[in-house]
């Protein structure tokens, strides 16, 4: 699945598991991130670089864990954010997350 170069700076704020806990195939893309599922270029979800102790990987993952993460995201968002507290309609991060919430339900 190809995604929007949006999309890709949206997911780098979403967390992962730590680099050192996951498995080398997890590392490199070839398993989802999260659930270890077996990806193809087809079903993939790029979740863009990332930089872990001068270490640079792109990880990959399935769109089952990868809208979890994305609604784990956006529900947590509004504690972290001082936009949000001021209201949620505000707030552009949180509208975006929503807005590729939808994205992933097609
Ligand atoms: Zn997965
Ligand atoms: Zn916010």
């Amino acid at each position: 699945m190809a995604t929007r170069h949006d999309t890709v700076a949206l997911l780098a704020h979403i967390p992962l598991p730590p680099l050192d806990l996951l498995s080398d195939a997890r590392a490199r893309g070839a398993q989802c991130i999260w659930g270890g599922e077996p990806l193809t270029t087809a079903t993939a979800i790029d979740l863009g670089e990332r930089v872990t102790n001068d270490a640079h990987w792109f990880p990959r993952a399935c769109l089952r864990c990868t809208r979890s993460a994305v609604r784990a995201a956006r529900n947590s968002h509004p504690g972290q954010c001082e936009q949000c507290v001021d209201g949620t309609a505000l707030c552009e991060t949180r509208h975006a997350l929503h807005d590729l919430l939808l994205e992933l339900r097609r």
